[in-house]
């Protein structure tokens, strides 16, 4: 590793801005920055992770502004000497780089996502066109709503993730909240109004969601009923 790059890594912790310098090969994760400096310089640094394959979401942070799983994301790729780190905007912070997604669930919660009908205890059923297939991936990382232009000034916005599976249970045929959850999504304050169709949301999906499109379905729908 010694002739490895050397990146100046700059974290918003708790107590403030900390910068450590670490040498990191071309392959290596900013996860892996964060367990060298836990390992070798800094035993206090928090954060949080489980998989370290991109399909628990708990790694989400902000890196050099954006939001992304520190997993999935290369230092090599970020193309920059200086690597900024943050916690995930719009949710309270816990530790350092730990993030509390209370907010985050409290919103996924007003939408009903438990399926509402006969056959609740199966696992959801979803039509098998393109349009919803991929859309049934979210891992609930809190990404989307993290970029979400309009959270920043309306708290009570549902969000993406929140409205893209009220998306998916509207389409589930054996689902019968259709619609009390159209209700929901339609509400002037937090529904899919607030969306000001900025496409924030769908650009830093790390399961490639088009979250923009449920969103504009879901407006579509609501003009139809
Ligand atoms: Fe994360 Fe994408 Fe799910 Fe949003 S929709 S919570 S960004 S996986």
């Amino acid at each position: 590793m010694t002739n490895s790059p050397q990146y100046e890594i700059r974290v918003t912790r708790s107590a403030g801005i900390r910068s450590y310098r670490v040498a990191l090969g071309a392959r290596m994760t900013v996860l892996d920055a964060l367990f060298s400096i836990q390992s070798h310089q800094d035993s206090s640094l928090a954060f949080r992770c489980a998989c370290r394959v991109g399909m628990c979401g708990t790694c989400a942070m902000s890196i050099n502004r954006v939001p992304r799983l520190a997993c999935k994301t290369r230092i090599s790729a970020l193309d920059s000497s200086v690597v900024t780190l943050a916690p995930l905007p719009h949710l309270p912070v816990i530790q350092d780089l730990v993030v509390s997604l209370a907010p985050f669930f409290e919103q996924w919660k007003r939408i009903k996502p438990a399926l509402r009908g006969p056959g609740s205890a199966e696992l959801a059923i979803v039509p098998p066109d393109p349009e919803t297939s991929r859309k049934r991936d979210c891992i609930t990382c809190g990404i989307c709503y993290a970029a979400c232009g309009v959270k920043a000034s309306h708290a009570d916005y549902l969000g993406p993730a929140a409205i893209n599976k009220a998306f998916l249970r509207i389409r589930d045929p054996r689902d019968l909240a259709g619609r009390e959850r159209l209700k929901i999504l339609n509400d002037e304050w937090s529904g899919v109004w607030r969306c000001h169709t900025q496409f924030n949301c769908t650009a830093v999906c790390p399961k490639k969601i088009d979250l923009t499109g449920s969103i504009g379905r879901i407006k579509r729908m609501s003009f139809a009923s």
